[in-house]
């Protein structure tokens, strides 16, 4: 075919690709507390999963700490888009912090159905990734009685109290299929348990993933821009390699090796819910140093999710706290 005799490299973009609701919002909180309040602003971890975000509020005067005892008394703090449990809620509130929560409203959805269905008397199966901050604070907003697992063949390891009353929640950036598998396993091994009524994987993971397996067949390679520590950037580039195409995950135009594109006709491009367009707009620059000569955009539906800022932090800065 005429189409691969040609030796030159086109660049396909994936929509939707990069910031989501949750991210964005997240991003304003620190912003906004940072031009109402002053520098600093103490952020609990990175307030989202992307190198070049966390350094560049760094610049503008957010600290970001792990544990509470580095924030001194009397100052603002912001809890991270992952969310938080509630032994860290309460810690922050004893200590008397000026506090703002930037946990995307699809983790704390997750949390308030975990709080509902234990009023009810349900014990937990979790779908997520140990050590994941999202994963720590839902199954922090309990004592105890959910029990992860991050894989099928973990089904079958966890020793729940009884099982009739047992429900599943996810965190909301995992693979969808792989999340579907580990689900069927439950049910199988659990015929009684309670699945969520929508899928708790947020539309942003889902439509992010869903433009990867559009694109992956129509390209020679998956370049995702993401952070290592990404959950949501990982699936990406999983997502391609699922599907025969090599993926690669970039947290800056510099991580781009010439190597991946050779013998390539077209590359594929697309970025984590974390990572900001002007670190695709530099990946582009540098295809493009190394050959690129078009860059077309792939059809995609488009998101017009937003959420509303915390009470404190909207537009009006004469309005009361
Ligand atoms: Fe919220 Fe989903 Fe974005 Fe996470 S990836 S911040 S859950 S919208």
């Amino acid at each position: 075919a005429p189409a691969h005799t040609v030796a030159t490299l086109d660049v396909l973009l994936a929509e939707p690709r990069g910031f989501c609701a949750g991210v964005d919002r997240a991003i304003e909180i620190v912003e906004k507390a940072l031009t109402k309040f002053g520098a600093p602003i103490y952020v609990r971890h990175e307030i989202v999963h992307n190198t070049y975000v966390v350094n560049d509020l760094k610049t503008k005067g957010a600290i970001f700490i792990e544990a509470l005892d580095e924030v001194p008394a009397g100052a603002t703090l912001v809890f991270s888009a992952h969310g938080v449990s509630r032994a860290v809620q309460q810690e922050a509130s004893r200590r008397g912090f000026r506090i703002f929560d930037a946990t995307c409203p699809l983790v704390t959805k997750v949390h308030v159905e975990v709080a509902k269905l234990a009023k009810e008397g349900y014990e937990f199966i979790m779908i997520g990734h140990k050590g994941h901050p999202e994963v720590e604070g839902t199954m922090g907003q309990l004592d105890g009685g959910i029990h992860l697992v991050d894989s099928v063949a973990d089904v079958a390891r966890i020793t729940p109290a009884q099982s009739d009353k047992l429900a599943v929640v996810t965190q909301t950036t995992l693979s969808v299929d792989d999340a579907a598998d580990i689900a069927a396993a439950i049910k199988a091994r659990f015929p009684k348990v309670r699945e969520p009524k929508q899928q708790d994987i947020c539309y942003a993971t889902q439509n992010r993933q869903d433009a990867v397996k559009l694109m992956s067949p129509q390209v020679d390679v998956v370049v995702v821009v993401g952070s290592p520590t990404s959950s949501n950037s990982n699936r990406l580039a999983e997502v391609a390699r699922k599907l025969g195409t090599p993926g690669y995950m970039v947290d800056s135009a510099a991580d781009l090796q010439a190597q991946w594109l050779e013998g390539c006709q077209r590359v594929g491009l697309t970025a984590g819910a974390s990572a900001p367009e002007i670190l695709v707009t530099q990946v582009i620059e540098r295809l493009k140093a190394l050959g690129a000569v078009s860059v077309q955009r792939l059809a995609g539906d488009p998101e017009n999710v937003k959420f509303p800022l915390p009470k404190g932090l909207r537009m009006d800065t004469t309005e009361e706290l």
